[in-house]
């Protein structure tokens, strides 16, 4: 299904829906397309198609559209589940597990830009991810 956007000569706009641009062509050309605010048969198209609906389903979003904010809490939640927090060890933790001085695993916690700069100096890979503060969190 196509739809379109129409206007009769009196200037009302509306939607229509139509199997493609030629069944639309059709029946207008038959007076099968009236405006429904003053049964004009005079109907011109205003734009080319603008959605394309399967039939039987509500328009669907682009599978690119990505909830962002709901990706970011994935992360967020997937970090906590997988790592230790080590709060302001943090840098302390990822030195030691960089040079081997305790068992590689993933750690979460804190890190002032200084100590940020001694990790970028080390080597040590990170990243950031802006964690939101939780009750759990105060409490510690
Ligand atoms: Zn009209």
């Amino acid at each position: 299904m196509i739809v379109f956007d129409m206007e009769c000569s009196k200037g009302h706009v509306f939607e229509g829906w139509f199997d493609s641009s030629e069944a639309f062509e059709e029946q207008n050309a038959s007076g099968l397309v009236s405006c429904p605010y003053c049964e004009d048969l005079s109907i011109r198209k205003v734009i080319s198609p603008v959605a394309v609906k399967k039939s039987g389903n509500d328009i669907q979003p682009t599978p690119n559209a990505v909830d962002y904010q709901r990706l970011a809490k994935e992360v967020v939640d997937y970090i906590k589940k997988n790592s230790e927090d080590v709060g302001t060890q943090f840098t302390a933790e990822a030195l030691k597990i960089h040079y081997g001085v305790t068992e590689k695993r993933s750690i979460r916690g804190s890190a002032t830009q200084d100590e940020e700069k001694t990790l970028h100096e080390e080597g040590v890979e990170f990243f950031k991810v802006p964690m939101p503060s939780t009750e759990e969190d105060k409490k510690n």
